[in-house]
């Protein structure tokens, strides 16, 4: 890992070629909090260990494109290239976040580690390296301060209006210019192999800013009521195109994700049985994700609903499971199918003691209960192998399949003969 004194000189390389051919870049600082008090109580090598522990995953966070350093004792750095925007750096600082949600394991000993984060994007904030790093190192400052685990900034209030106001404009006018797209991704049977379904997930190819995120775009469509018309169109267009593969490879699931509130929409049963009256077969099973914390809004009315859309037919899946929220006492009342185990815990459950356990434990209770168990984010075949050995029912990953266009898939359907692990 490059040091500090490394770092600068690279630092001020990215900075002068984002100068020179107008790119941008973000860079990060991630300050561990109170790391004295790990060295205190678990001793230097623990504390020593941990640091090599978050140097790899901040290694595993980054893009081939990106750089991480240690630029002080209890603190990193990361560059990250060709960052459009701040909610763009946004994404990889909760990321990093979410992957820090999980304690490390050393021998018997469960370490959590809470970290602050300082984001500041070059030309954005400042064009020359120095200022850069003082102007991160602030913001990470002022972030501890307030508490705050992210800290970002500030540019002047009307250029963030202006991105917003473009990309606002431009989601007014997506849906009409059809611009959207959906890409599915192959869901795995682990013990056989086969392909049981697949899951949409919505792209956006803007005509000149080319593939938005669908982290980005989406909460900014949320906010501003575009959600509804564009989950209604995934809906019709996803039926559509699946009625073309299971007419030949057979009965698969196709799973929707439905934004946090969508669940308590008055006409979200007119929608779903709308499409299904137009588009539905058979040999589609209709599948709704719901992330967890959508349930926390209003647990009783939200389960009402999903046992009405169970009855139509329609299966449930959690998405990001074991992130939080869930009570084992309503776990019992849970009316869905299925749950979805989050990526940051399925990445490590090779070589990660706690990530294991929480495996073990998602499955037991699912299975007693009678759901299905998805591993999401199965990236190699040791993982693959690890997760059937813990009776993990299905997997999703680019270990079997990334997200697809619909032609493509009809291709890869037609040439899948299982994969080894
Ligand atoms: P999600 O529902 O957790 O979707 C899984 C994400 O993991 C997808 O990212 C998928 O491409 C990615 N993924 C799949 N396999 C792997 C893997 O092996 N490794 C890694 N690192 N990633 C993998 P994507 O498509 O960028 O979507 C991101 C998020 O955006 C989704 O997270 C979901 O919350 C949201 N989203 C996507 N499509 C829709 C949609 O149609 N409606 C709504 N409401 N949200 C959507
Ligand atoms: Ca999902």
């Amino acid at each position: 890992m490059l040091d500090r004194k490394a770092f600068l000189k690279l630092l001020s390389g990215q900075v002068e070629d984002s100068n020179t051919y107008k790119s941008k870049l973000a860079l990060l600082i991630v300050d561990i909090n109170r790391f004295f008090r790990i060295n205190n109580i678990f001793g230097y090598p623990a504390g020593d260990e941990i640091l090599k522990k978050v140097a790899l995953l901040l290694d595993n966070v980054i893009r081939d494109q990106d750089f991480v350093a240690r630029i002080g004792d209890n603190r990193f750095a990361l560059i990250l290239d060709g960052v459009m925007n701040v909610g763009h750096a946004e994404l990889a600082a909760h990321k990093i976040l979410r992957l820090l949600q999980a304690p490390f394991v050393l021998g018997e000993q469960k370490i959590h580690v809470d970290v602050t984060i300082g984001i500041s994007l070059c030309p954005l904030h400042a064009s020359n390296p120095m200022f850069l790093l003082k102007e991160c190192e602030s913001v990470l400052h002022g972030a501890k301060e307030k508490n705050q685990k992210i800290g970002v900034s500030q540019t002047l209030e009307d250029e963030i209006l202006s991105e917003h106001w473009d990309i606002e404009l431009a989601l007014d006018d997506a849906l009409n210019n059809d611009e959207f797209l959906i890409y599915y991704q192959p869901k795995i049977a682990l013990d056989s192999g086969g392909v049981v379904g697949v899951e949409a997930l919505l792209r956006w190819n803007h005509s000149s800013r080319g593939f938005i995120p669908p982290n980005f775009f989406i909460p900014i469509a949320e906010r501003m009521g575009h959600i509804k018309p564009i989950t209604n169109w995934i809906f019709n267009t996803a039926l559509r195109q699946g009625a073309e593969w299971t007419e030949k490879w057979g009965p698969l699931s196709i799973s929707v994700n439905i934004p946090p509130d969508f669940i308590l929409m008055p006409d979200l049963k007119g929608i779903l049985s709308n499409a299904l009256s137009l588009w539905g077969s058979d040999n589609i099973l209709l599948t709704l994700e719901i992330v967890e914390r959508s349930l926390v809004i209003e647990p009783e009315k939200s389960m009402a609903i999903m046992n009405e859309l169970r009855d139509m037919d329609i299966s449930i899946s959690i998405d990001d499971f074991g992130t939080g929220y869930s009570s084992l006492s309503y776990f019992e009342k849970l009316p869905v199918d299925e749950l979805k185990i989050d990526q940051s815990f399925v990445a490590n459950v090779v070589e990660s003691k706690s990530s294991q356990d929480l495996v073990r434990l998602i499955v037991e209770l699912a299975h007693a209960f009678d759901m299905e168990v998805v591993a999401e984010g199965v990236e190699d075949a040791a993982v693959a192998q690890y997760l059937k050995k813990l009776k993990c029912d299905i997997a999703q990953g680019y270990y079997f399949a990334r997200p697809m266009p619909h032609e493509q898939l009809k291709d890869w359907l037609e040439s899948y003969a299982g994969a080894k692990y």
